[in-house]
């Protein structure tokens, strides 16, 4: 049986603490679909398709022989309806620090009561990556920062850009 797992974000932009989640992520499932959530509440910088966009580029880097094949979707609607949608078996999502643990027990708790079928995954980033978050990485840019160790060279640009205007 083929193992698809799920891994949803905003990714508003990609750093490389998302980098370090999907590069694990790949060790366990055959195939990985990268869920970028519509996130209208959260007002992103970057528009859906930019997201996606991103997230393809970054994701093209790390196809291969006998890697899990990665496909990056939309989505907007119950993060476990699109699970479904997917057939994902595992939803997977990065911990930083406490501070993430009391929403994401949260969400786990109340997705479980949803399908009991589809288990959800923690995993941590490298320390180099635990305390990488899209929010202060757009908050660095914006006010002239280095952002070089928190996300690739073409997000980078992305950025500078976005922040140019
Ligand atoms: P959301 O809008 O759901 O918070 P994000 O794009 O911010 O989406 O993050 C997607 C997932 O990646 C979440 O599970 C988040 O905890 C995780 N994540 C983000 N940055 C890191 C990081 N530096 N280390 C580990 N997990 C991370």
């Amino acid at each position: 049986m083929k193992r698809v797992g799920l891994y949803p974000g905003t990714f508003d932009p990609v750093t490389m603490g998302h980098m370090d989640i999907i590069g694990r992520s790949m060790k366990l499932v055959d195939e990985l679909v990268i869920g970028v959530a519509v996130s209208e509440a959260k007002r992103p910088l970057f528009l859906l398709e930019e997201r996606i966009e991103m997230m393809q580029e970054e994701c093209a880097q790390l196809a291969g022989p006998g890697r899990a094949s990665i496909t990056v979707l939309p989505f907007d609607k119950l993060l476990m309806h699109f699970a479904e949608d997917v057939g994902a078996h595992i939803i997977l999502r990065g911990l930083r620090a406490v501070s993430d643990f009391e929403y994401e027990f949260q969400m786990t708790a109340m997705n479980e009561q949803l399908n009991r079928d589809i288990e959800t995954v923690f995993l941590m980033a490298d320390v180099r990556h635990q305390a990488v978050a899209s929010r202060l990485v757009k908050e660095i840019a914006r006010f002239g920062g280095d952002i070089t160790p928190f996300v690739t060279p073409t997000v980078k640009e992305r950025l500078l850009e976005k922040y140019k205007k």
